[in-house]
C-alpha cells in the first residue's frame, strides 16, 4: 500500500484509501478492464440499459474518492495507455481555423510520468500536466490540472485540443473548439466522471526551457516574534522576487513556526537562482538570535529535458525519488519522495482555498501575515504558488480563461491547502484500522486552522480536486460563474443522470451515494 505503482495496477485499490467518516475505498462488484474504446461504449450501454451505478477509474488518484464505490461497475481505463506525438496537429473539423501545431495524444489511462517521459524525456519537448508523476492524465485534465511550472504554462485543461469521449447514450464524440465545442469547454475542468467516459486526450506540447530546478530549505524562528517576523518578510520577499512565471510549489509555514521551502524554477539558472535569493538568505543569517537555519537552502538544477530521467535521476540525485519497487517493473516508474507519504493514506481532513493577488499588496500583506500565522498556530498551511495564475502569461491567463476552472483561478497567486492523514487503513481490518479519535481531533485542527485563513479570503473558492469533502457551496467554490453553463451541458450529454460522482456537477438530483435519484424538493 505504500506503492503507487502496484495500487495503479490493481483495479480493487486507491490512491487514498479513504477519508474518515467520509468515504472509504472499496471495490466494485465488477470491472471492465478496457483496452479499447468499444469496451467502454459497450461497458456504458450495459451500465445504462442495465441501471447500474457506474464508476469511471484511470490513474485512481481523487481524494473525494470518487473513482470508487461498492456495488457499481468500474470502467478502469489503466490499459488505455497509447501515446503518439504529431508535430502538425489540427483538430478535427478546425482545419483552416486553427494552426497546425505540436501535440501529443494520451490514452486515458495513461499516468503523467509516460506522458513526461515520450514527450519529455524521449521526444525533448514539454506538455502540461501534474506534479504528482502517478495521477491520471485524463482524471487530472479534466480536474483543471496543475504542475509544478504552471505558473508559465498555465492549466493542463488550457492545452488540451481535443478529446474522444463516449458519452452516456453510448456514442463515440469528438469534442475541439470546432466539434461539440460546449462538451469541450466542460470536460476542461468540469471535473471528471461527470459528462462521459473520455477515451483519449490531444494535448498542445511546447518547447523545453533550458533548466528545470528547486530550492529547498528549511529555516526555524525562534520564538512566536520571530515567527511573525520571518512570514512577514518571506511574503514581501515572494511578492518582489517570486511572483512570475518562473516560479512554482510551495512554501509551508508549519506549527512549530518554521517556514519550509520546496519551490520550483523554469528559465532561469542556477546563478540566477542565487542571487534571486540572496537577499533573504543574509538577511536571515544576520539575525542568529531569532533564526536558526535548520536545511540549508539548496539549489537543484538539471537540464529541463533530463528532470523526469529517471535513468540519471538514480545516478545523481537518488534521494528525491523513490522506484517502483516490484521486480521486471519499469525503469521510469518512480514518484518523487515528497509525495510518498501520501501514497495509500487515510485522509482525515483536507481544506484549500485560492488566494487573491490583491493580499500581496503591500497595504494588504501584514492581513496576510496575521492570518498565516493564526492559522499555523493550529496545523501547518502549506502555499502551492503553481495552482494560482495570478502572475501567469497574459497567454496563459487567457487561455485559463476558456475553461470551466472557477474563473478565481486567474486572479489567485496561490492555493492555499490544509491537510493531514493517516498510514493506508481500513475499517473492519484488525491492526489496520484507521484512528477515529486523532483523525477527528485532526479534522477540527485543519478546520480551524482554515477558519483563520478564511478571515481575509471570503469566496475565493477552492481547487475542485484539492478539497474539501464537506465543502458547503461546492458548486460556486469548484466552478463559481461557470456552475450553470456546465450544469447545461451535463443536461444535454447526460440527460438520465448515468455519470454520478460526490459534488460533481448535477450530483444534487441524486442521493450521496449516487444511487437514488432525489426529488427537485432535495428529498429522497
Ligand atoms: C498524491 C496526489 C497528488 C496530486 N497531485 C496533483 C497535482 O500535482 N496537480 C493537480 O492538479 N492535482 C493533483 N492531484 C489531484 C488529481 O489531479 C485529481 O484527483 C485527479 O482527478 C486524479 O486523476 P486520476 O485519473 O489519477 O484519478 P481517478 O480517481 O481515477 O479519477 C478522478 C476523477 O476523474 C474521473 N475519471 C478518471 N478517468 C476518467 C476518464 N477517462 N473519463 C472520465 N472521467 C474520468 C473519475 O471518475 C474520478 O471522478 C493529486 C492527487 C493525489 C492523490
Amino acid at each position: 500500500m505504500k506503492n503507487p505503482y502496484y495500487i495503479g495496477d490493481s483495479p480493487g485499490l486507491t490512491q487514498t484509501s479513504g477519508w474518515v467518516d467520509a468515504w472509504t475505498s472499496a471495490p466494485s462488484a465488477y470491472a471492465v478492464a478496457a483496452t479499447k474504446t468499444e469496451d467502454v461504449v459497450a461497458a456504458i450501454n450495459f451500465a445504462r440499459d442495465n441501471n447500474l451505478r457506474l464508476v469511471v477509474k484511470g490513474g485512481g488518484h481523487s481524494y473525494q474518492g470518487t473513482s470508487s464505490s461498492a456495488d457499481s461497475l468500474l470502467v478502469w481505463t489503466r490499459a488505455m495507455n497509447r501515446i503518439i506525438l504529431h508535430d502538425a496537429f489540427v483538430a478535427q473539423g478546425c482545419a483552416g481555423k486553427q494552426p497546425p501545431q505540436p501535440a501529443v495524444t494520451v490514452g486515458a489511462g495513461a499516468i503523467w510520468m509516460q506522458a513526461y517521459d515520450a514527450v519529455t524525456t524521449k521526444a525533448g519537448r514539454y506538455v502540461q500536466g501534474g506534479g504528482c508523476t502517478t495521477v491520471g492524465v485524463a482524471g487530472l485534465v479534466q480536474s483543471g490540472g496543475f504542475g509544478s511550472f504552471s505558473k508559465n504554462y498555465g492549466t493542463a485543461a488550457a492545452g488540451l485540443l481535443e478529446a474522444e469521449i463516449v458519452t452516456a447514450d453510448g456514442v463515440v464524440r469528438i469534442a475541439n473548439a470546432c466539434e461539440n465545442p460546449d462538451l469541450f469547454w466542460g470536460i476542461k475542468g468540469g471535473g471528471g466522471g461527470v459528462l462521459g467516459v473520455v477515451t483519449k486526450l490531444t494535448l498542445r506540447t511546447r518547447e523545453l526551457p533550458e533548466y528545470f530546478g528547486g530550492v529547498f530549505g528549511t529555516i526555524r524562528a525562534k520564538s512566536d516574534a520571530a515567527f511573525r517576523k520571518l512570514t512577514a518578510r518571506i511574503i514581501s520577499f515572494y511578492h518582489d522576487h517570486l511572483f512570475n512565471r518562473h516560479w512554482g510549489e510551495q512554501i509551508v509555514f508549519e506549527r512549530g513556526n518554521a517556514i519550509r521551502i520546496a519551490m520550483v524554477f523554469q528559465g532561469l539558472d542556477r546563478q540566477q537562482v542565487a542571487s534571486v535569493w540572496r537577499p533573504f538568505l543574509d538577511w536571515a543569517g544576520d539575525s542568529p538570535q531569532d533564526f536558526a537555519v535548520e536545511n540549508a537552502l539548496s539549489i537543484l538544477d538539471v537540464p529541463a529535458r533530463h528532470f523526469w530521467n529517471a535513468e540519471l535521476i538514480k545516478k545523481n540525485q537518488p534521494a528525491v525519488i523513490i522506484s517502483d519497487d516490484r521486480p521486471g517493473s519499469p525503469e521510469g516508474n518512480f514518484l518523487w519522495a515528497g509525495d510518498h507519504g501520501q501514497v495509500g493514506q487515510v485522509l482525515h481532513g483536507f481544506r484549500s482555498t485560492w488566494l487573491p493577488a490583491s493580499l500581496l499588496k503591500s497595504d494588504q500583506q501584514p492581513r496576510l501575515v496575521d492570518a498565516l500565522l493564526a492559522s499555523s498556530r493550529h496545523w501547518s498551511v502549506s502555499l502551492h504558488f503553481n495552482k494560482g495564475l495570478a502572475g501567469a502569461p497574459a497567454e496563459e491567463l487567457a487561455a485559463a480563461k476558456d475553461t470551466a476552472t472557477n474563473p478565481a483561478v486567474l486572479d489567485a497567486f496561490a492555493l492555499a491547502i490544509i491537510a493531514g492523514g493517516g498510514p493506508p487503513a481500513f475499517p473492519g481490518i484488525p491492526g489496520h484500522e484507521p484512528d477515529l479519535i486523532a483523525a477527528r481531533q485532526h479534522a477540527r485542527e485543519i478546520g480551524n486552522s482554515m477558519d483563520e485563513m478564511l478571515k481575509v479570503v471570503t469566496n475565493a473558492g477552492s481547487y475542485v480536486s484539492e478539497s474539501d469533502f464537506f465543502e458547503r457551496s461546492w458548486q460556486q467554490s469548484f466552478w463559481g460563474l461557470n456552475y450553470p453553463r456546465l450544469v447545461a451541458v451535463k443536461k444535454r450529454y447526460d440527460p438520465t443522470g448515468l455519470f454520478f460522482v460526490h459534488h460533481g456537477v448535477g450530483s444534487e438530483e441524486w442521493s450521496a451515494d449516487g444511487f437514488e435519484r432525489v426529488s427537485p424538493s432535495g428529498k429522497l
